[in-house]
């Protein structure tokens, strides 16, 4: 190679390419597509498609749970209303877990006044003996307080742990002490040599209607039975124990692990314009509890997301980058979808230039914060004035993930957005027998959509990025 040549290759090499970014220099959104974004708000607050989505996915496939009978079913629903909304790509990347079957659930106290209780099994519970198990209740009112018990006075018996009940709160804030209950509770109680673990639902209603949801087990073979009582059953059970006489309950869960099921993830894209390898992460969770319909928990993720893409792709123009739709496998008992996504997807995480999911029912957004590099700070404020005309307020110093799947993809160096709902009415029906359609408000949910079509646009036609890449945010504290 002549030396002339050469030497234009070397500079080809250490000057940065027309397409790199300055890492340093201040993301910025252009006017113009704030003017299609504000477009895109007015059009989403007369949408139907995110209607349309939930109310289909909770009447033609309904329950949706990971690796049960409407599995399958739930993600060829899916490939086909991608395909139909006109997305670019769809495709479906393998998540693979362990299953979980629930075939039937009962529970009583048998002394000293013998009454019915309503219960659910818990998420990876074991199952009792075939007929039951009836032993005597030693109750307590925090996980500390079952931590801080001699094994000896734990041994044999049900664990009860009657936390308070839930608040109804705009941000949902009680609920993380009653889901580490729930989650690590039954392995504590495990551990003392317990029988089985009750606990009062995670949930803010007094409906006569149990809040499941997952525990976990780190030796699934040490795992007992685990179930959640309605609040008014907690209540009974409650007032009983105040009698100081012993409480004897009976419990019949017949549920357990059933080998290990492959799902999948299913990914709709619409391709940008300019940069078609970087994307917006969006999307909901497909599974569902088996108790309802999933319409709140996740079909309105989906639908929103959904709507919002497809509003995008109804442009005369597609937006500079893509937008990505995951429609995640098995969120409620591990995050399994997202982690698997962000295994798959890791090492081109910068790729993902800023990600938001839906997963908390369909009522307002009222709030929107975000993680990313310093430098995207004023492009993060230019996107919360385009969402503020909605009622949306912008909190820069609160984090944001992106939400439950997108946490994984996250703590692996994605730059997170957090549309945060009004979550009062969310804790009543979540997880239960009553998360079905009616609870859907549709001027909430187009709300909803019309702030993930601004949001998402916005980010796609970014000039800079919003600080992506691999080990990013390693240092940032989750908002739960
Ligand atoms: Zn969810
Ligand atoms: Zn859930």
């Amino acid at each position: 190679m002549p030396r002339i040549a050469l030497f234009a290759l070397v500079l080809l090499l250490v000057q940065p390419s027309a397409q790199a970014e300055n890492t340093t220099a201040a993301t910025s959104i252009p006017q113009a597509a704030i003017a299609v974004a504000n477009g895109l708000r007015e059009r989403a607050l007369k949408d139907e498609v995110a209607y349309d989505l939930v109310e289909g996915l909770t009447t033609e496939i309904g329950p949706r749970l990971a690796g049960g009978e409407n599995d399958q079913k739930a993600r060829d629903w899916m490939v086909a209303k991608f395909k139909a909304l006109g997305f670019d790509k769809v495709w479906t990347e393998p998540v693979s877990y362990p299953k979980w079957v629930r075939r039937s659930e009962t529970a009583a106290i048998t002394e000293p006044y013998a009454q019915p209780l309503v219960v659910t099994a818990l998420g990876y519970s074991a199952g009792t003996p075939a007929g039951g198990l009836e032993a005597e209740v030693i109750a307590f009112d925090s996980l500390q307080a079952l931590k801080d018990a001699a094994d000896y006075l734990v041994k044999g018996k049900i664990v009860y742990v009657g936390i308070p009940r839930m608040h109804a709160l705009v941000d949902g804030r009680d609920y993380g002490t009653g889901s580490a209950v729930r989650v690590l509770g039954p392995e504590l109680a495990a551990a003392k040599g317990a029988a089985a673990f009750l606990l009062r639902s995670v949930g803010s209603d007094n409906n006569r209607l149990a809040h499941t949801g997952m525990t976990r087990f780190s030796d699934p073979a040490k795992a007992i039975p685990a179930a959640a009582l309605s609040n008014p059953d907690a209540d009974l059970l409650d007032a009983v124990l105040k009698r100081g006489k012993p409480v004897k309950l009976h419990l019949a869960l017949d549920c357990g692990l059933d080998g290990t099921y492959t799902g999948a993830n299913v990914i709709a894209e619409i391709t940008g314009s300019e940069r078609p390898n970087e994307y917006f992460l969006t999307g909901g969770h497909l599974d569902s509890w088996d108790l309802g319909t999933g319409a709140l928990d996740d079909a309105a993720g989906i639908g929103i997301t959904t709507a919002a893409a497809h509003l995008i792709g109804q442009l005369p123009n597609r937006p500079a980058r893509s937008i990505r739709v995951v429609a995640f496998a098995n969120e409620e008992s591990g995050l399994y979808g997202g982690r698997a996504y962000a295994a798959q997807h890791h090492l081109q995480i910068g790729k993902a230039i800023l990600g938001a999911e839906s997963d908390a029912g369909a009522d307002r957004i009222v709030k929107v914060t975000a993680t990313v590099k310093p430098e995207a700070r004023a492009a993060i404020g230019q996107i919360a004035a385009a969402l503020a005309p909605l009622g949306i307020e912008y909190d820069a110093e609160a984090p944001g993930s992106g939400g439950s799947d997108l946490s994984a993809v996250h703590a692996v160096g994605m730059a997170g957005l957090s549309l945060r709902q009004d979550t009062t009415r969310y804790f009543d029906w979540h997880h239960t027998a009553n998360d079905t359609l009616d609870k859907i408000d549709l001027e909430q949910l187009r709300q909803n959509v019309a702030a993930y079509a601004v949001a998402m646009y916005l980010a796609a036609e970014a000039k800079g990025n919003f600080g992506s890449a691999a080990g990013a945010f390693a240092e940032q504290k989750d908002e739960h």
